[in-house]
């Protein structure tokens, strides 16, 4: 099917502005994607119509917006195809859901000693909350190593499992190189171990379809505002059998049953993970957004997005002294890359000022920069309103860049 993309950029406000006097061509969209005007008016209705805090009200808007926060979640429950909605638990982004799933598994299920996998292509979300535990509980954390591609290095993987490994920790789609992770393959290996996985989805769900019970995952996590959706909204899901047995990560409102000095009882899932209110708005806005993709269709936006990446690399690769980072046989739409030895941080600002928003630097991915031994890219990610002219642009931009640094 082709989409009307003209249409499509008709709901997105903030796309028909100029800057620095320039058409504004939005090419950051791994960092975050802008909002169609059905999302912000849902979260807008929130504030003019039903805003209540939710959950133990007796009143009417009490209840009209606890019904809204809890459809909100059944929507994503379909979105991801999970088994129960009770899975689904509303966190600030991927960060705070891979942070939460650390601790609170970390606490029951690994001890010292114990092994966690991750890859070389990870963001730091995906690092560090690891490396914490590491600190706090002495696990250790392995490294899957990648090829010059930027895809895993799988048969080192089977080499990596010991009787200790006991989670494997892996990004669906990697935000700096684009390459989308045989994770189905992943899964199965680990499964077969009975090691469980837990996917990094915040490059994904906005490209490709997930499906997490044909996965087999038993986490997966993404963020609200790669989704075209609102900020500080977050989705943790996780199997019933995982989510049960692990302790609390926050204490406070909501989460607990009863509480009193002798002693606390915790509430049931999904809400003894929902500590204090929650972000009712992002969660109604978000619910908005998966409408928008699913109405539009994530297979229609993949496919369209495919053939950015394919006219856009095409035309990249023209440019003298280009070099791409991340070549892998499956890739989303993100080109990451450099040209000669323009620091990207020149490139980027030059290109700001022809109103063509990148980003530049290591994009949280610092062990993977290290990797190429490269200090960042300049990366161009797209998202479903952007336009082959927009491509033209950006490359006419690089070479107007290369030519005044000679
Ligand atoms: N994981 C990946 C692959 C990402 O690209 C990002 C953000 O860029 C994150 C995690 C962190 O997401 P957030 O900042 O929304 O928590």
């Amino acid at each position: 099917m082709s989409l009307d993309i003209q249409k499509i950029r008709n709901d997105f406000p903030i796309l028909d502005q100029q800057v620095h006097g320039k058409p504004l061509a939005y090419l950051d969209n791994a960092a975050t994607t802008q909002k169609p005007r059905q999302v912000i008016d849902a979260v807008n209705d929130v504030y003019t119509k039903y805003n209540s805090n939710i959950h133990r009200g007796v009143h009417h808007l009490s209840n009209v917006c606890t019904q809204a926060f809890e459809d909100a979640r059944v929507k994503v429950q379909k979105f991801i195809n999970a088994e129960h909605s009770h899975e689904v638990i509303f966190t600030r982004g991927t960060t705070e859901s891979v942070n939460l799933i650390a601790h609170s598994f970390g606490d029951v299920f690994l001890k010292e000693g114990d092994e966690v996998i991750v890859s070389q292509l990870e963001h730091h979300s995906n690092i560090v909350p690891w490396q914490m535990l590491e600190q706090r509980k002495g696990i250790s954390l392995n490294v899957i190593p990648i090829n010059d591609k930027g895809e895993l290095m799988l048969e080192e993987l089977d080499e990596m499992f010991t009787e200790k490994t006991k989670l494997v920790a892996l990004a669906h789609i990697s935000n700096a190189l684009g390459t989308i992770n045989p994770i189905k393959t992943i899964i199965d290996k680990c499964h077969q171990r009975d090691i469980p996985v837990m996917i990094d989805g915040a490059q994904a769900v906005q490209h490709v379809s997930v499906d997490v019970q044909a996965l087999d995952c038993d986490f997966y996590v993404f963020s609200g505002h790669k989704l075209y959706g609102p900020t500080g909204i977050g989705i943790l899901y996780g199997k019933e059998k995982w989510l049960d047995q692990m302790t609390p990560y926050q204490g406070g409102g909501e989460m607990i049953q009863t509480v009193s000095f002798e002693g606390t009882t915790f509430n049931e899932l999904p809400f003894k993970f929902e500590a204090g209110t929650p972000d009712y708005s992002g969660a109604i806005g978000l619910a908005a957004a998966i409408d928008y993709v699913t109405h539009i269709g994530v297979d229609n936006i993949a496919a369209y997005e495919h053939e950015l990446l394919v006219y856009g690399t095409d035309k990249l690769e023209t440019i003298p002294q280009m070099n791409i980072y991340g070549t892998a046989a499956e890739k989303a739409s993100v080109i990451s890359f450099l040209v000669g030895n323009i620091h990207p941080y020149d490139m980027g600002m030059m290109l700001d000022k022809m109103g063509i928003a990148v980003r530049t630097g290591h994009h949280c991915a610092q062990p993977l920069m290290q990797r190429y031994n490269i200090p960042g890219t300049v990366r161009a990610s797209f998202a479903v309103y952007n336009t082959r002219e927009e491509i033209d642009r950006l490359v006419e931009g690089i070479l107007k860049v290369s030519q005044l640094f000679g």
